[in-house]
């Protein structure tokens, strides 16, 4: 039977997952690090090319476990340090994995900073009024395996980039939770699929450098705090009253910033890292001096960083970036109160505000100039 987006994936699989399948089929447990050596360390993917295995468990491999929950059908690369990925999953739902190579100031490209950006939703529920990947509504979670897979998507990229040596995951600085949908509403697969990332014998890629963004889900947020790994938290704020918050996130109805603010700071208090405030400057919305001011006055008490985000448009959407002075003030403000801030300005460095963009462009009208045949496909199947 060809796998479906049900089917038992080995990328949800763990070394204690394995070990306890094998028995049943006669096979030793010593194969389940066989098996994941393989995928993760190896990165092959096709059961019939692990050698070291016996024939029938590699035919039961290919049987029982979808070795490629995703599929690669357009990769994009929207300026020289951006590519973007749309992945298909089995049940044909689009998702997006971005991989950004920001250069630093007088290096070249290949020592620039790498990040990688995750999704854990086909859609959102949240309905965010600046975003496109709540545009659509929210369709479903991703499973554990698809979180995953984008990673290994990633590698496979990076693989054939860098024909020398196999390059590792290592070699990238972080991965962001910042792609399509909230991943603290997909939470149980979000710390599942993460600690597959993280471990060892996974992708072995450190928890302080994986970063959760979030709407602000506050119970979540206070059960994140709780995780023995240390991921880090950023928080979509986007509004320094509720006022302002309101008109941009509907979630700031259920929690309001007298119950998110002390969320954020209890989880800083556990960690003793900083947090990021993710602030996007929306003209006539949110980009005032008092809004800068207010926003100020919460970094500060948080300790927490600020990430000013000048508006991208979004087709459809009537909001506009404010102009390039306005920016300048409200940022003057944030430095002059002693906040730690950082701007992303085009390019590559407006990592998230390209998720979800490119699936709604080709959901809505396949216009993907670079894959007619494949838009052409999408858009009839
Ligand atoms: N649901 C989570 C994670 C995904 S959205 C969250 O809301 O935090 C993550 C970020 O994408 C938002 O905070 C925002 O920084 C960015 N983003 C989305 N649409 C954008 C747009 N049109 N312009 C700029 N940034 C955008
Ligand atoms: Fe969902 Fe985040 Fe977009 Fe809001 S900003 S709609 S929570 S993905």
């Amino acid at each position: 039977m060809p796998p479906t987006a049900s089917t038992a994936s080995i990328f949800s699989e763990t070394p204690e997952s394995l070990t306890e399948r094998l028995p049943a089929i006669g096979q030793p447990r010593f194969r389940a690090a066989q098996i994941l050596d393989w995928v993760y360390k190896k990165r092959v993917t096709d059961p019939a090319r692990m050698t070291n295995l016996p024939a029938s468990l590699r035919a039961w491999l290919a049987e029982t476990l979808d070795f490629a929950p995703t599929r690669l059908v357009l990769k994009k690369a929207s300026s020289d340090v951006t590519d973007k990925l749309l992945l298909e999953l089995r049940d044909h739902n689009l998702i997006e994995t971005v991989i950004i190579r920001a250069p630093q100031d007088g290096v070249g490209l290949e020592h620039s900073r790498k990040t990688i950006c995750i999704s854990t939703q086909v859609g959102c529920a949240y309905g965010c009024r600046f975003c496109a990947s709540g545009l659509a509504g929210w369709k479903r979670d991703l499973t554990v395996a698809e979180i995953v897979a984008q990673l290994i998507e990633v590698c496979r990229i990076e693989d054939a980039r860098t024909p020398r040596a196999r390059a590792e995951l290592a070699s990238f600085d972080n991965i962001v939770v910042m792609g399509m949908g909230e991943p603290l509403a997909n939470y149980d697969n979000l710390i599942r699929a993460l600690s597959i990332v993280n471990a060892p014998w996974g992708l072995g890629f450190g928890a302080r450098r994986i970063t959760i963004s979030t709407s602000g889900l506050v119970p979540e947020i206070r059960r994140l705090a709780e995780e023995p790994l240390g991921f880090r938290l950023a928080v979509s704020l986007h509004g320094a009253t509720d006022e302002v918050r309101e008109k941009i996130m509907p979630i700031n109805r259920r929690y309001p910033l007298e119950k998110l603010l002390p969320a954020v700071k209890y989880f800083s208090e556990r960690h003793g890292r900083m947090v990021t405030l993710e602030f996007i400057l929306i003209e006539d919305i949110n980009a005032s001096e008092d809004q800068a001011r207010r926003l100020a006055a919460i970094a500060r008490d948080l300790h927490a960083h600020v990430n000013v985000i000048p508006y991208n448009t979004v087709e459809g959407l009537a909001w506009r970036r404010p102009s390039l002075e306005r920016q300048r003030a409200f940022e003057r403000i944030l430095r002059q109160a002693g906040v730690s801030i950082t701007i992303r300005r085009e390019k590559g460095g407006d990592i998230a505000a390209a998720c979800g963009q490119l699936r709604l462009k080709v959901e809505r009208d396949g216009r993907i100039e670079e894959a007619p045949a494949r838009a052409a496909a999408l858009r009839s199947s």
